[in-house]
C-alpha cells in the first residue's frame, strides 16, 4: 500500500508539501507525471525521463490493454520492468479513452461497451476488467472506471455520470487486492452540487487516493478553479489528491493553491513534438521565421541539455527540415521545463512563500495559452 505524509501545508494558501512513497519509488508533490500512453515517453528513454527529475510517468490502460496485452506484460514481469522505467507508474483506467477514440461505445451500469479503435474488435470495460486489468499490469496507482461524458454536459447527463462513476468506484473497490492501490475519480462536470455529492461518496469507500476528472475539457478557467476548489476540501487531508489532464503552468499552480497533489497531461510532450515549447517567459513556437538567426537558448533560464547545447535557430531548422531531433530536443526541454516548474513550487512551499513565487513565475511567463479541446485530454 502507499504511504503518504503531508510534510508541510502553506499558511497564505492551501499549497501542500508531500512524500508519496509507492511500491517502485518515492515520488515528492505537487508532482507532474509526464504521459506514456503506450508505455513509452514519446521520443524519450527512460534515462532521459529520469533525468528530467520526474518520479512517476502515466501510461493508459486502454491502449496497454488492446496492444500488447495485459497478460503479456504481466508475463514480462510488470509494466515498470516491460518499459525499463522500474519506477511508480500510474495508470489511467481507460475510461476517458473509451469515450473519446473507440467507435460505438455503449454504456450501461455493467460497463462501456466499446469497439477497437485499432482492429474494430469488441471488447466489454467492467470495473472489475479494469481492476484486473491495472493489476496485472503491476501499477503503482490503479485508477477506478469512471464516466466521464464529453464537454459541455447537460446536467441530467451529468448526473447519471455521477451515479455511475460512484456505483463502478464501489465495484473496484470490492474488486481490488487489498494492496492494489486504487484511486477513485470525482465527476460532476461543471455542477457545485454535483461535484460535492461525487467526492462524499467516494470519499465514503476510504480509498488511498482521489483523483478529480471531467475538467481541463475547455470550460473557463475560473470554472476549472471553482470546481477543484469545492472538491479539495471534501477530501480526507492524509490522502493524496490527483488533478487529471491538467496542464498549463497557470492551472498546475491554481490547483496547487487549491490543495492538488499530482497532475498529467500530454501538453509537454504533445506540444514538443509539434514544435512548441514552454520556456520561462511563455511559450515559443519555434518554426517562426524570427528565430531563424537567434543564436540564443530555447530557454536562458534551462538546465535542460537542448538548452545547455543547441540554439533557437538550430532547433527551427530541425524542424523546418523535418530532422526526427527536433521533436526529441524539443519534448527533452518542455520535460525539464515541468519538472522544474515543480520543484520551484515545492521548494516555495518548503519556505513559506508560494504566493510570492507564484506571483514572480507568473509575471515573467506571459503566456497567451488558453485551454483548448485539441489540447487537454488527459
Ligand atoms: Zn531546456
Amino acid at each position: 500500500m502507499l504511504q503518504f505524509r503531508v510534510e508541510k501545508t502553506e499558511v497564505a494558501s492551501r499549497a501542500r508539501l508531500g512524500t508519496l512513497v509507492l511500491p517502485n519509488g518515492t515520488v515528492h508533490t505537487p508532482c507532474f507525471m509526464p504521459v506514456g500512453t503506450q508505455g513509452s515517453v514519446k521520443t524519450l528513454t527512460p534515462a532521459e525521463v529520469v533525468e528530467s527529475g520526474a518520479e512517476i510517468i502515466v501510461c493508459n490502460t486502454y491502449h496497454l490493454y488492446l496492444r500488447p496485452g495485459h497478460k503479456r506484460i504481466q508475463a514480462a514481469g510488470g509494466l515498470p520492468k516491460f518499459i525499463g522505467w522500474n519506477r511508480p507508474v500510474l495508470t489511467d483506467s481507460g475510461g476517458f479513452q473509451v469515450y473519446s477514440l473507440a467507435a460505438l461505445t455503449r454504456v450501461t451500469d455493467e460497463g462501456a461497451q466499446f469497439q477497437s479503435h485499432v482492429d474494430g474488435s469488441r471488447h466489454l470495460f467492467t470495473p472489475e476488467l479494469v481492476v484486473e486489468i491495472q493489476e496485472a499490469l503491476g501499477s503503482d496507482i490503479a485508477m477506478c472506471l469512471d464516466e466521464c461524458p464529453p464537454y459541455p454536459v447537460s446536467r441530467p447527463v451529468a448526473e447519471a455520470a455521477v451515479a455511475r462513476t460512484s456505483l463502478w468506484a464501489e465495484r473496484c473497490s470490492r474488486a481490488r487486492k487489498p494492496e492494489t492501490n486504487l484511486f477513485g475519480i470525482v465527476q460532476g462536470a461543471t455542477y457545485a452540487d454535483l461535484r460535492e455529492s461525487s467526492a462524499r461518496s467516494l470519499v465514503a469507500l476510504d480509498l488511498p487516493g482521489y483523483a478529480i476528472g471531467g475538467l481541463c475539457l475547455g470550460e473557463a478557467s475560473d470554472v476549472t478553479y471553482d470546481m477543484v476548489g469545492r472538491v479539495t476540501p471534501l477530501l480526507p487531508i492524509d490522502r493524496p489528491r490527483y488533478l487529471m489532464g491538467a496542464g498549463y503552468p497557470e492551472d498546475i499552480i491554481a490547483a496547487v493553491k487549491l490543495g492538488v497533489d499530482m497532475f498529467d497531461c500530454v501538453l509537454p510532450t504533445r506540444n514538443g513534438r509539434t514544435g512548441t515549447a514552454f520556456v520561462s517567459s511563455g511559450r515559443v513556437v519555434i518554426r517562426n521565421s524570427r528565430h531563424s538567426d537567434d543564436l540564443g537558448a530555447l530557454d536562458p533560464m534551462c538546465d535542460c541539455y537542448t538548452c545547455r547545447s543547441f540554439t533557437r535557430a538550430y532547433l527551427r531548422h530541425l524542424f523546418v527540415v523535418g530532422e526526427a531531433l527536433g521533436p526529441k530536443l524539443l519534448t527533452l526541454h518542455n520535460v525539464r521545463f515541468y519538472q522544474r516548474l515543480m520543484q520551484g513550487m515545492r521548494a516555495a512551499i518548503e519556505q513559506g512563500a508560494f504566493e510570492n513565487w507564484s506571483g514572480e513565475f507568473l509575471d515573467r511567463y506571459r503566456s497567451s495559452a488558453q485551454p483548448t479541446g485539441e489540447d487537454s485530454d488527459r
